[in-house]
């Protein structure tokens, strides 16, 4: 029997999304949501209906609602729709500001903008200060990027206090600037991730992440922000992403999000349970694994462990062949043999970044297959004889 404690990589489907799949899934080769018969207004409505779940969650209105094909496409469209607008009003180079722990979806879309970027230092539990993004602003600033829960460590960064500062000096009148982004993808339902709480002006989500199908995410936009569309044809989703929508995809993400949002105490003191038992395990028995971000604020869903001496990911192999399926990091990343980027930023050294291990969990993980994990994960590091760092 498999173990599966990957959840940051791809929750599994819920009850919830697999009724939806099986109530709707026959059906849905008919019934373009643009088209004008009684199989399209069908669709149509069962669109509107999904996005008005959603809009009500996370406090905006339906027409702020952009429905993506994942947190990757949301991030570049919040970038390239920012920087492309700040490039009509202004004529300039714009100035992109984010923390050194960003998903690697920001940080290489970034790279297919002319833009000037400033990298902020985090500490060495993987936070970014309040005061060092703010210090980091100048006059051409068009955006302000940060993850709301750090996708290899769990860690939560200071969105919301960054996003009422940035309100307070924003002038709003002349242009809207800085537009902060919210990537939210390992948030949800852990944290508070209602725009009022935020203050943010574009979030992204992740339906993946939450137990809705893959290929369906979500952009939020508020409508007051200076964004233009990355998708341009057809003119659904009121313009602003172009394409024939992922029906499916968004009733399953509506389903998803809406039993979260409801069991959202339960999800979280079940989760955080789980964290606490696979925490004090390991610093009981194997005192020379860290456990990342240990004293700073973190999601209940995620540990990031560090081993010393490891420098490949024949852990996550060896944990694999035993029947445990973790990740060693970001698994958007691994395939490709890397370093972490987000363990360099923290202080270790790139040799070092190859220790790291990401174990999450969530709805359908049990206290005893965290046991076994623990078991598994001692048997490895007594067997490869690792020591303190
Ligand atoms: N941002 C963060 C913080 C993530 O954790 C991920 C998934 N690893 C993504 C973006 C990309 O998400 P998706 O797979 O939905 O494109």
């Amino acid at each position: 029997m498999r173990i599966y404690l990957d959840y940051a990589a791809g929750a599994p489907l819920t009850p919830e999304t697999k009724r939806v799949m099986r109530d709707f899934g026959a059906d849905f080769s008919v019934g373009n949501p643009s088209s004008v018969h009684a199989e399209g207004r069908r669709s149509q409505g069962l669109l509107d209906g999904a996005v008005a779940t959603i809009a009500a969650i996370f406090g905006v209105a339906p027409t702020e609602v952009v429905l993506t094909s994942g947190a990757t496409e949301s991030n570049n469209s919040a970038i390239s729709g920012v920087l492309r607008r700040w490039r009509l009003d202004h004529h300039q180079k714009p100035h992109v500001v984010l923390p050194a722990v960003e998903h690697s979806s920001w940080r290489q879309a970034l790279g297919n903008e002319n833009a000037v970027v400033t990298v902020v230092p985090v500490n060495e539990s993987g936070v970014v200060s309040v005061e060092a993004v703010m210090s980091s602003l100048g006059p051409n600033t068009a955006l302000v990027g940060c993850s709301y829960v750090q996708n290899e460590i769990g860690v939560i960064q200071p969105v919301a206090e960054i996003g009422s500062r940035l309100r307070r000096i924003a002038n709003r009148k002349e242009g809207q600037y800085p537009v902060f982004h919210v990537d939210a993808a390992q948030a949800f339902p852990y944290v508070n991730t209602h725009i009022d709480h935020l203050k943010a002006d574009l979030v992204t989500f992740s339906g993946h992440k939450s137990g809705a199908l893959a290929g369906a995410g979500l952009l939020l936009v508020k409508s007051d922000v200076a964004w233009e569309p990355m998708l341009r044809g057809g003119g659904q989703q009121w313009g602003k992403r172009a394409g024939t929508e992922n029906l499916l995809g968004a009733l399953t993400l509506a389903a998803a999000l809406e039993y979260s949002d409801a069991h959202r105490a339960a999800l979280t003191a079940h989760a955080a349970g789980l964290q606490r038992r696979l925490e004090e395990a390991i610093a009981r028995r194997l005192p020379q694994v860290k456990i990342l971000g240990q004293n700073v604020p973190r999601a209940p869903h995620i540990s990031g462990l560090w081993l010393p001496g490891v420098a490949d990911e024949s852990v996550v192999h060896r944990l694999d062949l035993a029947g445990l399926a973790i990740s060693s990091g970001s698994a958007c990343s691994s395939g490709a043999q890397r370093s972490s980027s987000t363990l360099v930023a923290m202080g270790f050294s790139p040799r070092e970044a190859y220790g790291g291990l990401r174990v999450s969990f969530g709805r359908f993980t049990t206290r005893a297959e965290i046991d076994v994990f623990v078991a598994a994960l001692t048997k490895i590091v007594v067997s490869l004889n690792l020591s303190g760092r």
